[in-house]
């Protein structure tokens, strides 16, 4: 592949960090898992080729969160007792939640859309086979729907 020649990192098969969940000869799908372990950050996509068009389409399904780490009350509010303080603590998580969902459903009656972030911890490999599951993907698929 002249592609890995650009690169320090080759493309590894079996891909690190990289499944093919399913495969048909007009898409491939796959999980990239993030660096953390947590599968809620995990990106999952799919390479589709539009035999009519003749265009590559990228789909992307990801788990997208509220802004978790916004608050209006304060939970680590010093309190010398520790049941009072974990009181506290459960009492102010389940306020800021539902302020934030609130905040987030307010959002999207008003303005018709939400604003999101997420992200997915890659390290250098498996952005490489991140990289390069598209490219085979798009080759494999436009050899076989020639
Ligand atoms: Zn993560």
């Amino acid at each position: 592949m002249r592609f890995n020649n650009l690169f320090w990192c080759k493309k590894q098969t079996p891909a690190e960090g990289i499944r093919i969940d399913y495969k048909c000869d007009t898409e491939v799908f796959y999980t990239v898992s993030c660096n953390c372990g947590n599968t809620d950050d995990q990106i999952e996509y799919s390479i589709e080729f539009d035999t009519d068009t003749k265009d590559i389409l990228l789909h992307s399904y990801v788990k997208l969160k509220t802004d978790w780490y916004s608050k209006v009350f304060d939970e680590y509010k010093f309190i010398d007792n520790y049941w009072l303080f974990a009181i506290n603590y459960q009492l102010m998580s389940l306020i800021n939640g539902l302020i934030r969902r609130i905040t987030f459903t307010w959002k999207m009656w008003v303005h018709g859309y939400v604003e999101f972030h997420t992200h997915t911890i890659l390290n250098e490999q498996v952005s490489m086979n991140y990289a390069m599951s598209i490219l085979d993907a798009v080759r494999e698929m436009k050899k076989v729907n020639k």
